[in-house]
């Protein structure tokens, strides 16, 4: 699950700095004025003029905490993401007001280069959702395809599993139990141990997964470990799948941490590849 800190710029012309794991719902309520006493209801209508996506709600609060101690030149300069200003501001003001975020992610550093997704970045007085459906999720689907390809190969159930961050690789798995005689060498495991092998981390916020098939329990669970922020997986596995189909790990409530899901992206191309895959096997 994904959570953002988010700028209004209100009527009369003040910054509203919030957050929230719901922005559609958030934005929408800003905008009807139903929050109760909120500072937003009589100083409508609103502009949404800065979102940015973190990996964990503490992120998004310490960010919210440290915008709004920042003075109205700094926030108008993170508006405009204008990082010379930003730097200059930080350094006038001294360290209490520089960059926020120890963790090295830039998803946590608001002055920094990279600052997330591009479907996250919404600088303009558009009110609409900024999260439009990522063409990227497209691409990286047909990676995790090829590398369910390479289970195939090997003689493995053709399952691929992706880690993506910032538009990078960062893990990569496919199924490979019987080769490396182990019954939790799925795909998303797989993926997992590559990604804490080459970030020198075992969690990963900001990481999305892209899965051929609906992670089992074993993998779901381990994804919630790692803190993934988001998974999106093409087939429904309806024997183990544990996002819904049968069991509902991945998407339980009872978690500290959620993850956001999103099911069916070629689906078709992958169940067509599992199919012929048990058909030659019987
Ligand atoms: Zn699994």
């Amino acid at each position: 699950m994904a959570f953002y800190l988010y700028i209004f710029r209100c009527a009369d012309g003040s910054y509203y700095t919030g957050h929230s794991d719901d922005l559609d719902r958030r934005v929408h309520e800003h905008h009807a004025g139903s929050i109760p006493g909120c500072y937003t209801h009589d100083r409508r209508p609103l502009v949404l003029v800065h979102v940015q996506e973190f990996g964990s709600r503490e992120d998004a609060l310490a960010a919210e905490i440290q915008v709004k101690r920042w003075s109205r030149a700094k926030k108008e300069a993170l508006i405009a993401r204008d990082r010379d200003a930003l730097r200059i501001l930080a350094r006038a003001k001294g360290a209490g007001e520089s960059v926020h975020g120890s963790t090295g992610s830039p998803r946590t550093e608001l002055t920094g280069g990279s600052t997330g997704s591009p479907r996250t970045e919404l600088t303009g007085g558009s009110t609409g959702s900024p999260r439009t459906c990522g063409l990227d999720d497209d691409h990286w689907m047909r990676h995790a395809l090829k590398l369910a390809l390479r289970a195939q190969a090997e003689g493995e159930v053709p399952v691929g599993a992706v880690l993506v961050m910032d538009g990078e690789v960062v893990g990569e798995g496919w199924n490979r139990n019987i080769v490396l005689n182990d019954p939790s060498a799925h795909a998303e495991i797989l993926a997992l141990r590559d990604a804490g092998a080459r970030l020198a981390n075992y969690r990963f916020p900001g990481v999305t997964l892209y899965a051929t098939l609906e992670p089992c329990a074993m993998c779901a669970m381990a994804l919630v470990h790692a803190r993934v922020a988001r998974v999106v997986f093409a087939a429904d596995d309806p024997k183990t799948g544990a996002a819904g189909s049968v069991f509902d790990t991945l998407v339980s409530e009872r978690h500290n941490h959620r993850v956001d899901v999103a099911r069916g992206l070629l689906a078709n191309e992958s169940a067509t590849l599992l199919r012929e895959f048990f058909r030659a096997r019987r």
